[in-house]
């Protein structure tokens, strides 16, 4: 490990994008023909009478039919495999909220390029072996407490396996262990801090914080930039899916302009969820992902589900991965509201800009009288009793967010502290609506 390296893999960071599309093909290549040792992906290649050897150019990548979350689900629990089991080490399973888990299986080799993956990340934002890592997601099945775990280790940090919750113990070990960077989803970061103020804890002067990681849920840069200046820290947007290992798969540099995503490890195709055709750089489509070097359960051209667009493809930090933009929200987290389509992320843009409401919000969709109806309920930063001041408050910010969704929703300020917080993801929309047959 050379300290002073800006990459920690040069020899897959700083590719020309000739050199990386090179490499994606051998490995694509390589990956559809060991496809062939998963009984799924083998019926159905023979379904659409596609042979290895039809891959001779990344396009071809559009012969291979989409892989879905339904296929996981059909296949549960060890259908796709490419490998016999006892080769496996490991499993992860997301837990739906209908029908099968998923699962995703892991060979020792699959593990240890994860490390790679997620250390390689790290030390893009600055982090040496010097630094101390405090992990502050949930372990188990989330990916983001061993995916962590072990590519803070890989990359040499003092790691520390603080799991989620229990705040003040959080707070101790930050200031104990000299923790310089914190892994944890952004609305648990923004409790953190919470409890911090309560506790008189200046994170500036109290601790040597300098390095956030955020992510496994989608955040607003408006969010981010909150994070930053509460804690003092630079805040680097992190993107994982089980699927695909878990942490990892995209993260920003420190131009702070987009998630690279690691294109030795994975393809990425943007497309249009209705037609499923490719969409134009800067277009918002659906992310679709290929892996390209994992061994017990790859997966090709795998419908995400998220929304994003294409930024770059190159950058000035010298990598030529592709850059894409912060996540908009995945497709089903989208709501239909009296025929408009809204994502949450909309909202917490708008709330976020305002010094008066905290981090912590909550929508509620209800059918009220055969009407559909929205109420967003957020959190103020200090309490006030002046009722005038709040109505105006409160008028001012069904403006703007009319203006952004194009429905006028009720707004209710309430104290700060008690709208319900998640130890993982933060579960922003409760729908309560009537669904009329
Ligand atoms: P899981 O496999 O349970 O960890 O969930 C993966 C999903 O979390 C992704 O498909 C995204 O919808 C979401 N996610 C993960 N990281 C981010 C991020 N940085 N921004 C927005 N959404 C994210
Ligand atoms: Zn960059």
């Amino acid at each position: 490990m050379d300290y002073k390296s800006e990459y920690l893999h040069p020899q897959y960071e700083a590719l020309s994008r000739e050199e990386l599309q090179k490499l994606q093909l051998e490995r694509l290549q390589a990956t559809v023909q060991h496809c062939m040792n998963s009984p799924f992906y083998k019926a159905r290649f023979e379904q659409c009478g596609l042979k290895p050897e039809d891959i001779q150019s990344l396009d071809d990548i559009r012969k291979i039919p989409f892989t879905t979350k339904q296929d996981l689900r059909d296949t549960y629990p060890f259908g796709m495999a490419s490998v016999p089991l006892t080769k496996c080490v490991r499993l992860h399973s997301s837990s739906g909220t209908t029908g099968n888990p998923t699962v995703i299986l892991h060979t020792q080799k699959d593990l240890d390029e994860w490390a790679n993956a997620v250390a390689r990340c790290l030390w893009m934002v600055g982090l040496r072996p010097d630094d101390v890592f405090q992990n502050s997601s949930g372990y188990g099945m989330f990916t983001g407490g061993l995916g962590f775990q072990y590519g803070a280790e890989r990359l040499g940090a003092l790691t520390v396996p603080a799991a989620a919750g229990n705040s003040l113990r959080q707070i101790k070990f930050i200031k104990d262990f000299g923790t310089t960077a914190i892994h944890a989803v952004p609305s648990y970061v923004t409790r953190l801090y919470e409890v911090m103020q309560q506790e008189g804890v200046d994170p500036r002067r109290d601790t040597k914080l300098k390095v956030l990681a955020i992510g496994a849920e989608p955040h607003s840069e408006e969010q981010r930039k909150r994070i930053e200046d509460m804690l003092g820290v630079k805040a680097y947007n992190s993107f994982g899916m089980s699927e695909m290992c878990g942490p990892g798969v995209g993260f920003e540099c420190k131009e702070q302009n987009g998630l690279h995503f690691w294109e030795d490890y994975y393809i990425v195709e943007i497309v249009d969820p209705e037609t499923l055709e490719p969409v134009p750089d800067g277009e918002i489509g659906e992310l679709v992902l290929t892996t390209l070097n994992r061994e017990a359960m790859p997966l090709l051209r795998y419908r995400t589900r998220d929304l994003t667009r294409v930024l770059g493809r190159t950058c000035p930090c010298g990598r030529n991965h592709i850059r894409l933009d912060r996540m908009k929200g995945r497709s089903d987290d989208m709501m239909v509201l009296r025929g408009v389509n809204i994502f949450p992320i909309q909202i917490e843009k708008i709330l976020m800009q305002f010094d008066e409401l905290a981090s912590n919000y909550l929508i509620t969709l209800t059918t009220d009288d055969d009407n559909d109806n929205m109420t967003v309920e957020v959190e103020l930063e200090k309490f006030d009793d002046d009722y005038a001041k709040l109505q105006k408050l409160e008028k001012e910010i069904r403006r703007r967010l009319k203006d952004e969704i194009l429905l006028t929703p009720f707004v209710k300020l309430v104290p700060k502290g008690t709208l319900p917080v998640s130890e993982g993801k933060a579960v922003r929309v409760v729908d309560k609506r009537k669904v009329y047959q």
